[in-house]
């Protein structure tokens, strides 16, 4: 660590696109850098951790939450609420880490009026069709919940042009190569 404030990285980009596993990569490859774990009050998904993938917490709370100015940003998504704690986020780039936000548009946009600096980064499937099948093959969803992400997938896309760089995820190595190369050039 140089002793500067980190920097602010925000990754977006539709439910499916393949993220989790881009960012994974991105994240073991650099030392300096942390993913903020969102609370939320969806159900966790089958081989979820709390505090590793979500803090998980009922709608009052939440609400709760939000009264006492806990969070950066938070959304309503797929009718689920998520939000990015403030205190957590300002600490560790006060120390100087770089953190990684993974939050839906709304949240970006919040963030964006914010002028926190933040680098903006939207990933993109290669195509609407294996964005698809991506979502299909994870199995955790019901149709329902999958038609429902899909559509807020078509609207997310709309909003790639927002962000400072788009990266499609053809295949792991390449968009992570890609992301690797924004963050590089972002520090220096
Ligand atoms: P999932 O339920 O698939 O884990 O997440 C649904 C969407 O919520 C994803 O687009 C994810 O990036 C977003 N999300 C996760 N945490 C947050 C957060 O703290 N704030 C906002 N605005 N979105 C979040």
């Amino acid at each position: 660590m140089s002793g500067k404030t980190g920097k602010l990285f925000i990754v977006a980009g539709p439910s499916g696109v393949g993220k989790g596993t881009v960012l994974k990569k991105f994240l073991e490859h650099n030392d300096n850098l942390i993913y903020s774990i969102s609370t939320t009050t969806r159900k966790p998904r089958e081989g979820e951790v709390e505090g590793v993938n979500y803090f998980y917490v009922s709608r009052e709370k939440f609400e709760q939450m939000i009264e006492e100015d806990a969070f950066l940003e938070w959304a309503e998504y797929s009718g689920n609420l998520y939000g990015t704690s403030k205190k957590y986020v300002t600490k560790k780039l006060n120390e100087g880490y770089d953190i990684i936000l993974e939050i839906e548009v709304q949240g970006v946009k919040k963030i964006m009026k914010k002028n926190l600096d933040a680098v903006s980064i939207f990933i993109m499937p290669p195509s609407q069709e294996v964005l698809e099948e991506r979502l299909r093959g994870r199995k955790t969803e019901s149709e329902e919940a999958v038609q429902k992400r899909l559509s807020a997938a078509k609207e997310e896309m709309k909003n790639a042009h927002l962000f400072k760089y788009q990266i499609k995820n053809i295949t792991v190595e390449q968009a992570f190569g890609e992301l690797q190369s924004v963050y590089e050039s972002e520090k220096n």
